[in-house]
């Protein structure tokens, strides 16, 4: 339509967990609706952002991406950390290492005040679903890792077209919960 809008919010998620679990192609897909041809491992703190219209408002969203540092934790600036709307944790559904990893990426968010019964929300993302693989990581385990740690639990891929409009919808349901939230 031709409706404008006037921007109502901006929201800052953050998207955590090990390198190469596809982070930037997982906002890549929901920020410029496509898998990346090529991610470089770019150092530094970037986002991404895509605008919205959700229930007659116009709301911003920026993922934040930690852009090559997960390999220098300690070097993650705090701000990358500060003001924070929702985090966004990934795994490799391939990739054992970064499943048992999350602890840890979970408990860099405690420490920076990103704590499971605070009001900013957590979901949890296993990427890779479209890669065949003999011993992934089971949607049962996962999803008891989920629930543990109050997490919404969500497989897909970054990379299968089919699992587009899945992305499309674990964003937006996130969106819709940050806009219901005050
Ligand atoms: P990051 O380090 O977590 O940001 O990971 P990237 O987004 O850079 O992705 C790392 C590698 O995994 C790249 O080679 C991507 O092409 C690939 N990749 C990312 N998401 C998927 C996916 O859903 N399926 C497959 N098969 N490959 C993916
Ligand atoms: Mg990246």
């Amino acid at each position: 339509s031709n409706k404008t809008y006037k921007l109502k919010r901006t929201f800052k998620v953050i998207i955590v967990g090990n390198a190469a679990v596809g982070k930037t192609c997982l906002s890549f897909r929901f920020c410029c609706g496509r898998f990346p041809e090529h991610t470089e491992a770019t150092i530094g703190v970037d986002f991404r952002e895509r605008s919205c219209v959700i229930e007659n408002e116009l709301l911003r969203v920026q993922l934040w991406d930690t852009a090559g540092q997960e390999r220098y934790r300690q070097s993650i600036v705090a701000h990358y950390y500060r003001n924070v709307n929702a985090v966004v944790f990934v795994y490799d559904v391939t990739c054992r290492e970064s499943f048992n990893d999350l602890a840890l990426w979970i408990k860099e968010c405690e420490k920076h005040g990103l704590v499971s019964d605070s009001e900013v929300p957590r979901i949890l993302i296993g990427n890779k679903c479209d890669v065949e693989c003999q011993n992934r990581v089971s949607t049962d385990e996962a999803q008891m890792f989920a629930d543990r740690n109050n997490m919404a639990l969500f497989e897909t891929s970054a990379k299968a077209a089919s699992e587009a409009d899945h992305v499309e919808s674990i964003f937006l349901t996130l969106l819709h919960k940050l806009q219901q939230s005050k």
